[in-house]
């Protein structure tokens, strides 16, 4: 009971009243609450997709591990959406879906997947994070303007490359809302080396991080339990699977439910292992590492 309010209860009402952008309806509470508190309905805070590992920046200690891709990708639209479908598929309501890379602007099928998420009954709102350093094609802008329910994300770290204020002038002429965050520090997240912490200390670290309620991510048809997390799996420098739930298994509806339930519970992260935030040293954000200084 204590994970469930932890880690769906209290992100999903803290989502839903903060980062759902607009007035909320009557009928919007009634549907979290109801979501929330009948047996068998499925409810989660948010999901973030990464749709590709290419990135317009090289930050040195990117959390997401970005510039130790030596071949980014981009994931075909079609697999991409298919996955999100089979998700949706087995849920009643996800309060956001956070479009991520690398950076989000940078992947050529992203009207496609506007298309799908546009009006999607189970979402309540769309986020797109991104690094300011691309102004989007009038297409996509428009598509963006489209959607019911969003909010873009700016990360300004203070660097030449970002085209931060164009962005924004950009996003308000398409009637965009946008949030700029000023970030100058980061969590140093530390080498990819195993740090052979006791089950103890991971749960507790887990328990403490941000992503153990906001974060958990899409990649390749698996969700994991944050960011981090399913880049050290996908590089393959994590090769336990404790952090990741197969949305492609199959499953009867009841069975994926359960089972996803249970993902979004779990006490601790096997990332932890590969991650320093707990210690909270503080680093330049955004620092390029030197060919792109
Ligand atoms: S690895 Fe653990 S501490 Fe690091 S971001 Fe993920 S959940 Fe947080």
């Amino acid at each position: 009971m204590a994970s469930f309010y932890r880690r769906i209860f209290r992100p999903v009402w803290n989502q839903f009243l903060t980062k759902v952008p607009g007035k909320k309806s009557i009928g919007q509470f009634a549907r979290v609450a109801f979501d929330l508190m009948v047996p068998g309905r499925t409810i989660y805070p948010d999901v973030v997709v990464v749709m590709t590992t290419h990135c317009s920046l090289k930050c040195k200690n990117c959390n997401n591990l970005i510039p130790c891709y030596e071949e980014p990708y981009h994931i075909p639209a079609g697999e991409l959406i298919k996955d999100i479908d089979t998700l949706l598929s087995h849920t009643d309501t996800c309060l956001k879906i956070q479009l991520m890379g690398g950076e989000p602007f940078v992947y050529p099928y992203l009207p496609e997947v506007l298309d799908y998420l546009k009006g999607h009954p189970k979402i309540m709102s769309v986020g797109i994070t991104t690094n300011g350093t691309i102004i989007p094609k009038a297409e996509v802008l428009e598509k963006i303007a489209a959607l019911p329910c969003k909010n873009i994300a700016i990360s300004d770290y203070g660097l030449s490359q970002q085209k931060i204020k164009e962005l924004c002038r950009t996003l308000k002429k398409y009637g965009i809302s946008y949030h700029r965050s000023y970030a100058r520090t980061w969590a140093d997240p530390g080498g990819v080396e195993c740090r052979n912490k006791s089950l103890k200390q991971l749960s507790k670290e887990y328990n403490s991080c941000f992503s153990s309620r906001y974060c958990r991510t899409m990649l390749n048809g698996k969700l994991f339990l944050c960011a981090r997390s399913a880049s050290l799996f996908d590089l393959g420098y994590m090769e336990s699977s404790h952090d990741a739930f197969d949305i492609r298994l199959k499953r009867t509806d009841g069975e994926f439910r359960r089972e996803l339930r249970n993902f979004f519970l779990k006490d601790y992260a096997e990332a932890c292992n590969y991650c320093d935030h707990y210690l909270k040293k503080k680093i330049k954000a955004g620092e390029q590492k030197q060919e792109y200084s």
